[in-house]
C-alpha cells in the first residue's frame, strides 16, 4: 500500500506532510509503521498544492523515490496552502512504473490518490480511459468522471468504492480526494487516521506521536470541510 496524506485548514507548507513531522510522508517511504502490504514506498511520489491565483492546483510527480529528489525539501518548504495533498507508492505486482501511474492524478480543481489495489477488470464497467493502466489511474478516471458530471464528492466516492469492491471482494480501496475547499476519502482495506488542529490532518498513518489522532473505522467515508468533519460508514 502506499501511504498518502491531506491537510484542509489554516495555511502550512507541504513540507508539513513530507520532512517536517517524525513520521512525515518522506520517513513514512522507507520506514511506515502500520504498512500492512509493501514493505517500502520507493517507486514514486507526487504532491499537490492550490495557489489562490490559479484556478487549478500545481502538481508535482516523479517516479523516483521521495529521498531522492534534492529539490523537494525546498519545494516543499514553498509550497503553501490551505489545501495540499502529498503520497508516496509501493507499486503494486503488475503495475506500471511511471509518472502517469502516480498519485496525485488531477482534473480541474480536483486532487485524488489511492492506497491499495484493485483488479482493474472491476474497474472497466466504471471508466472509459485512463492515463495509465494503474489501477489507480482508472480509479482516478472513474471518479473524476462523476466529479465533471456534478456529483458531490462523498457520493462519489462512495459508488466508486463499493462498486469496485463489489467487482473485487479482495480489493482495497482507500480513497484520497481534495478540491481546495473540502476532503473526501475513504478507509477499505486499510487504515486512515484523521487529526484535528487548526484544521483536519487525514493520512494512512499518523504522521507524528501526538496525541489526538483518530482511526477511521473501516468502511467508511470521511468528509471534511471548512465546517467540520463527518464519517459514515459505507
Ligand atoms: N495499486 C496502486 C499502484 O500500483 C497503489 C499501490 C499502493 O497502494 N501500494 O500504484
Amino acid at each position: 500500500m502506499c501511504r498518502h496524506a491531506a491537510w484542509l485548514g489554516e495555511p502550512r507548507s507541504l513540507a508539513s506532510l513530507i520532512q517536517d513531522p517524525e513520521h512525515g510522508l518522506l520517513r513514512q517511504s522507507y520506514a511506515p509503521r502500520l504498512q500492512r502490504h509493501g514493505v517500502v514506498n520507493a517507486d514514486g511520489f507526487g504532491m499537490g498544492w492550490y495557489d489562490g491565483t490559479l484556478p487549478e492546483p500545481i502538481r508535482y510527480r516523479r517516479t523516483v523515490p521521495i529521498w531522492a529528489d534534492a529539490n523537494l525539501p525546498g519545494l516543499a518548504r514553498a509550497a503553501r496552502s490551505h489545501c495540499l495533498l502529498a503520497a508516496v507508492r509501493s507499486a503494486t505486482v503488475g503495475m506500471p512504473l511511471e509518472e502517469t501511474a502516480t498519485a496525485p492524478f488531477t482534473d480541474g480543481r480536483w486532487l485524488f490518490s489511492h492506497n491499495g489495489r484493485v483488479d482493474r477488470k472491476a474497474l472497466r464497467p466504471l471508466a472509459d480511459d485512463a492515463e495509465s493502466t494503474c489501477d489507480s489511474a482508472w480509479l482516478a478516471a472513474a471518479v473524476f468522471a462523476r466529479l465533471r458530471a456534478g456529483a458531490p464528492a462523498g457520493d462519489v466516492l462512495a459508488e466508486v468504492v463499493v462498486r469496485a469492491g463489489g467487482g473485487d471482494p479482495d480489493a482495497r480501496l482507500n480513497l484520497l480526494a481534495c478540491d481546495g475547499a473540502s476532503i473526501a476519502a475513504t478507509a477499505w482495506g486499510d487504515t486512515l487516521f484523521l487529526h484535528l488542529e487548526d484544521g483536519v490532518l487525514v493520512a494512512s498513518e499518523p504522521l507524528d506521536d501526538r496525541p489526538g489522532w483518530q482511526p477511521v473505522p473501516e468502511r467508511s467515508l470521511l468528509l471534511a470541510t471548512p465546517d467540520g468533519v463527518r464519517v459514515q460508514p459505507l
